[in-house]
């Protein structure tokens, strides 16, 4: 505090100084001009009691004119500089301590478009770490939401497990749930860890070319024992040899993931269609169901983090596969889009350029 107003004593006294010799340049060159002009042309001599006399007077009117302008300059400053600056200031300081709903309000008056400008750059700012914090705080939420469940069911079973009268039959059902929650669970590290990794551009794609059609068909196989015990009907339409330019690790998740919903969300007795086709440029792949489909409120939202529609088979799920995929597809600039219709079924389309 004390470090401010010296500061400010030595500005007043800087400004003093500097209102003193201009005016006074000023001022003493008209006298001067005036003085000589007169004498001149009216034949004037100045004694040095004269000039002495015009000296003081030119002093004090300097320093009266000096006074006046600092004053006002002082003033101008103070309304024109140190109080919007102190507004921004103040501002940017709740924003440090974490209060991201702090703005700069906008200010009025003459000369403010600089400091509106700087203020609308801070509350841009402010918005953006904002919405970082939600995204943040949300997922950690999440994350521990989503533990929490497996968790429970693993402790559930250990404590049943620890029962000395069990058949063997009760053995293998509680070490089967145990293994089931740890699954679960593990699965959805290894989702977070990808999607993180893809967030945070660690994974570049490795791009090479390959044979689309064979990769869906390799992938859909491996559930073939699901749509067998589902008794789920199997449709395929698949152009060959539609060859792609992409990472094939990385495609290989998206065509898991919409795979694995489709037989999820698909009763028994149900269909799943899969298609390729292609033009010169683009590979459209289309994973059709005629499962329980979903509201378009529920569409939404599908390709965010941890969310989870239907929630009575959200046991098989954590709600970040659909989030993975998007944001593969957004690393290979395709385009995934989803038609639906409750009790229906749904139809996802992934639209993908070959080069
Ligand atoms: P999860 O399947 O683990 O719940 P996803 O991110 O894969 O998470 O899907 C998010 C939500 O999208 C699901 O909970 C579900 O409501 C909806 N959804 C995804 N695929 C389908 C589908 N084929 N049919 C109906 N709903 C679906």
């Amino acid at each position: 505090m004390k470090k401010t107003s010296v500061k400010g004593a030595l500005r007043i006294i800087n400004n003093f100084i500097v209102f003193f010799l201009t005016i006074g340049f000023a001022v003493s060159c008209c006298m001067m001009l005036f003085l000589s002009t007169m004498g001149d042309s009216m034949g004037l001599t100045y004694t040095a009691e004269n000039i002495a006399s015009a000296a003081k007077i030119t002093f004090i009117n300097v320093l009266i004119l000096t006074l006046i302008f600092a004053t006002i300059d002082h003033i101008r400053r103070k309304v024109n500089v140190d109080r919007p600056a102190r507004i921004i200031t103040d501002t940017t300081e709740k924003i440090m301590q974490g209060d991201f709903s702090a703005r700069v309000p906008n200010m009025h008056g003459a000369g403010m478009e600089g400091f509106n400008r700087i203020g609308e750059a801070v509350n841009t700012m402010a918005a953006e770490l904002s919405s970082v914090e939600t995204l943040r705080t949300d997922f950690i939420a999440n994350v521990s939401h989503e533990m929490k469940t497996p968790l429970a069911v693993m402790q559930n079973y250990g404590t049943l497990l620890q029962s000395p009268d069990l058949s063997e039959e009760e053995r293998i059902e509680y070490a089967k749930g145990v293994t089931d929650a740890s699954r679960r669970m593990a699965d959805m590290m290894t989702n977070i860890l990808k999607l993180n990794r893809l967030e945070n551009q660690q994974i570049y794609p490795e791009i090479s070319e390959y044979d689309l059609g064979e990769q869906l068909c390799e992938c859909l196989l491996q559930y073939e024992s699901i749509w067998e015990n589902s008794e789920i009907e199997i449709d395929t339409e698949i152009e060959e040899g539609v060859m792609i330019k992409a990472d094939a690790e990385l495609l290989n998740h998206v065509w898991n993931n919409l795979f694995s919903n489709a037989f999820k969300f698909t009763d028994k007795g149900g269909k799943v269609s899969v298609s390729l086709s292609a033009t010169e440029h683009h590979a459209v792949v289309k994973v059709t169901d005629t499962g329980c489909g979903m509201s378009p409120e529920v569409g939404a939202h599908i390709f965010e983090k941890f969310y989870q529609g239907d929630k009575s088979r959200s046991v098989q799920g954590n709600g970040l596969g659909l989030a993975l995929v998007k944001r593969v597809v957004d690393i290979m600039k395709g385009e995934i889009s989803v038609e639906s219709d409750v009790g229906k079924g749904s139809t996802f389309t992934v639209r993908m350029r070959r080069t």
